[in-house]
């Protein structure tokens, strides 16, 4: 039987059941998952680099075979480090490998191998070069044979899927490519594929996996040889394919038309406003007000650094509603911040009148059974919750306009549930992960983008230092003398509860901190085990200034706005990931006293958490921290897989390859606003994903 894109790969020799339920577990069940599963880098195995000029810094790739290997134990440690001995016919290099134990044995003499990793100098003889850790992979005897997957060519590198590692994985596709009858269809259209030189998606796939001889190594690892280019091309073009159905289809929907151009509303905004609004929050302002007037629905997306003052905005949108004679709804993704958006929202609107309702699960039976029905009899002007808004029970009169705060933390669906409670209401989703812009168009690209850019004026910049554990007396001080002057704390742990991991724990922390380090002062305990009335009363008692010092774990995370505190203590730092002690660290800095905040960390953490405790201590702008960020950890986790499966790309990176973002951006939404192409668009459905399928037909019928 010949092999085609749905052969089961069961079909493929030498690949049994149980590399199959290996493969079965990555949703890879055909020949053509197995094409679409990409090589992450490459490596040049025709010329490889003679030992003798090696070089230290250099990352390179060299042939050899095993001489002689060793386990070296230390004393009083458990990990060993194994030594391997290798040559080629120009010389000799020694190889270390950490935590070696497991390859005691494996290196026969004589066995050739490939070795690919960054040459270093040994640091107590620096003439003698040596790798540490290579990757490396055993050939056998006569294996540079012209056929071999192996050598011989360019050879793509990629993840291993449990014990099937990358050479396996070559070798079962090496197989495939070459016995590959099937067609492939190709979702760009000829004239896409004219105008840009791209390559048939035929073409593309077989050389993305064993790229020419002739192309350059070093283009294929940055992702920019013209097979790769085109792959990327097409993913952007399908995701964004997809965005631009969303979005027509929403703007097809008949919304509410809000009048805002009339006195009362004029008058409304401005009692509401406790401060002059930054110019940024006027121009955001703008671009709202023109959405909620539209016939259509509003969709839109407000990005802002931590504390750039979105909060004010939301709540001017929402005023501009409710004298329209609807509901506003606001979701926050946790209890802490719902109510206090609550408390803020009642506090600003209690001027105009609103009645501002609260619901949250942690609410007592007979007060939720309240406010669900002053919800659903329209009496509840302003509506802020957290995910108990979404419950079955709650039906909102006349539900205007949905906000979703810290939008991140929720999933596309619950937003979509929200909504739902309404006749096609106004959504104005919330960031306090500041992205760049081409990953906004990646993420919400569905949405209108509204930045603010710019700070309430009378901010004092926050300074930040990275402390060792042994400077803790100094760092407790410094709060003690922060606190004497009438300012607040907080004092940050990873874990609520001591475990194994020997983590500093919160609750052992607060004891510890209040009886022995702080005893004269108020010290107070926040974590998410609390239960909802201790923690608002917790809560509470900082925001008035009783609790001098909070010792939290990262609920204290988004939105929290207290402006006295001007003190961030976090232990552990290097356990938390970038974005999370930027916000973090936004709780602090917020009124006009100057703020500090120190990371607690040890000196010689990896290499990834020096990265971030270092780029937190150089900038505050949550947009550059957004960069570095997704830079360290690469998109997937960037986006976090979970709430966002629907952005794993296979090869594409949306930092990276911008440029071809903005293209594909543009073709998509082109191609899907043009009516007369309909039938190309048609066509193309068949490539997207079921969600995108049902969202496509709900767009043709109107
Ligand atoms: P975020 O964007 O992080 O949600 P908030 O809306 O919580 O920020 O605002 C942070 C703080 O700045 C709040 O205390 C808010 O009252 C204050 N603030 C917002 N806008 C202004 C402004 N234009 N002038 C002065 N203070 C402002
Ligand atoms: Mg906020």
């Amino acid at each position: 039987m010949p092999l085609t894109s749905s052969s089961p790969v069961t079909a493929l020799k030498g690949l049994g059941p149980h590399r199959a339920a290996l493969l079965a577990e990555r949703g890879i069940t055909t020949v053509g998952h197995l094409l679409n599963y990409l090589p992450f880098r490459y490596e040049d195995r025709i010329h490889f680099t003679r030992i003798a000029e090696l070089v230290p810094g250099q990352v390179a790739t060299v042939q050899a075979e095993a001489e002689s290997g060793s386990l070296v134990r230390f004393r009083g440690r458990r990990s060993a480090m194994f030594h391997l001995n290798v040559k080629d016919p120009s010389g000799k290099l020694a190889v270390r490998f950490f935590h070696g134990a497991y390859l005691d044995g494996k290196f026969k003499p004589g066995q050739p191998l490939v070795l690919h990793g960054k040459v270093t100098a040994d640091p107590n003889r620096p003439l003698r070069i040596e790798m540490i850790n290579p990757e490396y992979e055993l050939l056998h005897p006569g294996d540079d044979a012209t056929n071999s997957a192996d050598v011989g060519r360019i050879v793509p590198v990629y993840e291993a899927i449990g014990d099937l590692s990358s050479r396996m994985l070559r070798r079962i596709l090496f197989r495939v490519i070459e016995d590959f009858q099937g067609e492939i269809p190709d979702p760009l259209s000829p004239e896409l594929l004219r105008r840009y030189g791209f390559p048939s998606k035929r073409e593309a796939l077989l050389r993305v996996h064993f790229p020419e001889k002739s192309v350059d190594v070093g283009l294929l690892n940055e992702f920019r040889s013209p097979a790769q280019v085109r792959m990327i091309f097409e993913e952007f073009f399908l995701y964004q394919l997809g965005l631009a159905i969303r979005r027509l289809r929403e703007q097809q929907r008949a919304g509410i038309p809000m009048q805002v151009r009339q006195d009362k509303v004029r008058e409304a905004l401005k009692q509401i406003l406790p401060f002059k609004p930054t110019a940024a929050q006027k121009r955001v302002l703008a671009d709202i007000a023109a959405d909620l007037e539209r016939a259509t629905p509003m969709s839109r997306l407000l990005e802002g650094d931590v504390g750039s003052g979105k909060t004010i905005v939301a709540l001017e949108a929402a005023t501009i509603v409710i004298e329209n004679g609807y509901q506003v709804a606001l979701m926050a993704p946790t209890e802490i911040l719902a109510v206090q958006h609550y408390l803020s929202a009642r506090r600003i609107f209690s001027s105009a009148n609103y009645f501002v309702e609260l619901l949250v699960s942690g609410m007592k039976f007979r007060e939720k059974e309240e406010a669900l029905t002053r919800i659903a009899s329209g009496q509840a002007n302003f509506v802020t919750g957290t995910h108990a808004l979404i419950e079955e029970a709650v039906n909102f009169a006349k539900l205007g306009l949905v906000i979703i705060d810290e939008q991140h933390r929720f999933g596309v669906l619950q937003r979509k549930r929200l909504t739902e409670k309404g006749k096609s209401p106004h959504v104005l989703v919330m960031t306090a992960t500041p992205i760049p812009r081409t990953l906004a168009l990646t993420l919400y690209g569905d949405l209108d983008l509204s930045v603010i850019d710019e700070m309430p004026p009378g901010r004092t910049p926050i300074e930040t230092q990275w402390r060792a554990e042994e400077n803790l007396p100094g760092v407790w001080e410094a709060v003690r003398r922060q606190v004497a002057a009438g300012r607040q704390a907080y004092i940050i742990y990873p874990v609520v509860e001591e475990s194994k991991q020997e983590l500093k724990a919160a609750t052992a922390e607060y004891e510890r901190l209040s009886k022995s380090i702080f005893p004269k002062l108020k010290v107070g305990l926040l974590h998410g085990r609390m239960r909802s009335e201790e923690k608002d009363d917790v809560m509470e008692q900082f925001r008035a200034g009783q609790i001098q010092i909070l010792v939290a774990t990262t609920v204290v995370e988004v939105g929290v706005d207290v402006r006295n505190a001007t003190v961030m203590v976090i232990e552990h730092a290097d356990r938390f990931g970038l974005a999370q002690l930027h916000q973090l660290r936004g709780r602090i800095g917020r009124g006009a006293h100057k703020s500090h905040c120190i990371l607690v960390a040890p000196k010689n953490v990896t290499e990834e958490a020096r990265a971030r405790l270092e780029t937190l201590v150089a900038t505050a702008d949550g947009f550059q921290i957004a960069e570095q960020d997704l830079k360290l950890r690469g998109p997937g986790e960037f986006f976090g897989t979970k709430q966002h499966g629907d952005v794993a790309f296979h090869m594409a990176h949306p930092l990276r390859d911008h440029k071809l973002l903005d293209l594909a951006r543009a073709e998509a939404f082109t191609l899907a606003e043009d009516r007369s192409r309909s039938a190309e668009l048609e066509k193309l459905t068949a490539f997207l994903g079921p969600e995108w399928q049902s969202k496509f037909r709900l767009a043709a019928v109107g």
